[in-house]
Parts: C-alpha cells; structure tokens; sequence
C-alpha cells in the first residue's frame, strides 16, 4: 500500500477514536466476497489492518455467513475454511435462504451503532458495551456497503485495486457529528444566557 493511502487511513481510524472512541482492538466482521477475495490475493487481513491504523484486530464472522457459504457448495469450499478459522458469532435463529445473511449482518450493525453513539451509558453498563463498540465491518456486498454508510460510526473496510482500504465517513455518521458539535453549541449559548439572566437580576 502506498505511503499516501496509508496516511490517508491513519488519519481516518484517528478521527473514528476521536469521535466515536475506536479502540486499539477492533473486531471486524468480514463477509464471504470479502473472505473469498482476500484469499485469493493472498492478503494478510490482519496485518494489512494494523499497518493502516496501527490497530490490533481480530476477525469475526456469523453463523448465518458460513451457512450461507456451505449451502453455495464446493466453490466456496475454500473460502469456507478461511471463513472457519474465524472467531464465531453464533446467530441465536435458524439461517433462512430467503433472507439471506445480508439481513443478519446489518442488524448485527445497528447493534453496534447503537453502542458507539451511546453517550449516557450507565457505568455497569460500560464494559458490556466496550465489549461490543468497537466493531467494523470488512465487505465486498454492495447493499452492505450502503448499509454501512447509513451506519452511524462503524468503520467499514472494502477492496479496491487489490488493496483493503478504509471507507469515508458517510452522511449518518457527518451529520450525527455536526448534530453533537450543534447540540454542544446550544448548551454553552444556554449557560450564557443563564448566567447573563442572573447578573441583570443583581444590578
Ligand atoms: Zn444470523
């Protein structure tokens, strides 16, 4: 990966610790396309990851995906045994064809959505969702990049020329970020009006 694309991506997981409180162990959910790819470019996940954001990762897949591959058959066999040397997300429902694991995923991703934005999480609260913060998402599916850009603070790694690279913020999550700087600017405007209320009440 060129030095520019590198740079590029360090500067991006920065901003997602910056405002969404990425952690150094991120856990990514990778996909069959995005499986079957990296294996045949022989890429190292892990290591391409944390040369770009200096982050320790681990790879995760669901239930619903290796079934999904399973039932695909013998061309995906390969991809398959990849995909099972993953960490399992064990799905608690029945895989169903006719969805398909698109759907179970972009659940799994307003989940964690859910819990990167949670600012007034309750302290005993706070290490069950450390546990599920820090998540991203590593796809070739282009519903689920869609999906992805609609989520509000979840990395989301994707290929391009060969290379995994890190997505943009999308429009959830910029406006999500200037909704919080306006709402940050309305409490100070607030407190000033306050305090300018009570020093007209003394004089
Ligand atoms: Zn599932």
């Amino acid at each position: 990966m060129s030095s520019k694309r590198i740079k590029k991506a360090s500067k991006l997981g920065a901003n997602y610790s910056r405002d969404f409180n990425l952690s150094s162990n991120l856990r990514v959910l990778v996909d069959i396309g995005f499986a079957k790819k990296t294996s045949i470019l022989k890429l190292d996940v892990i290591e391409k990851i944390n040369s770009m954001l200096n982050i320790n990762c681990e790879l995760y897949t669901t239930s619903c995906l290796l079934k999904e591959c399973e039932l695909i058959g013998h061309i995906l066999q390969k991809t398959h045994d990849v995909m099972n040397t993953f960490n399992l997300i064990k799905c608690n429902h029945k895989y169903n064809p006719k969805i398909g694991a698109v759907k179970c995923v972009s659940r799994y991703l307003q989940l964690w959505s859910g819990a990167a934005t949670a600012d007034n999480v309750k302290t005993e609260d706070r290490h069950h969702l450390g546990e599920i913060r820090f998540w991203s998402l590593a796809t070739t599916d282009k519903e689920l990049i869609t999906i992805g850009k609609n989520t509000v603070g979840l990395p989301l790694f994707f290929l391009s020329y060969s290379c995994i690279q890190l997505l943009s913020y999308g429009k959830a999550s910029e406006n999500y970020l200037k909704k919080k700087q306006l709402d940050i600017l309305n409490n100070v405007v607030s407190i000033w009006l306050y305090l300018l209320d009570l020093s007209c009440i003394q004089y």
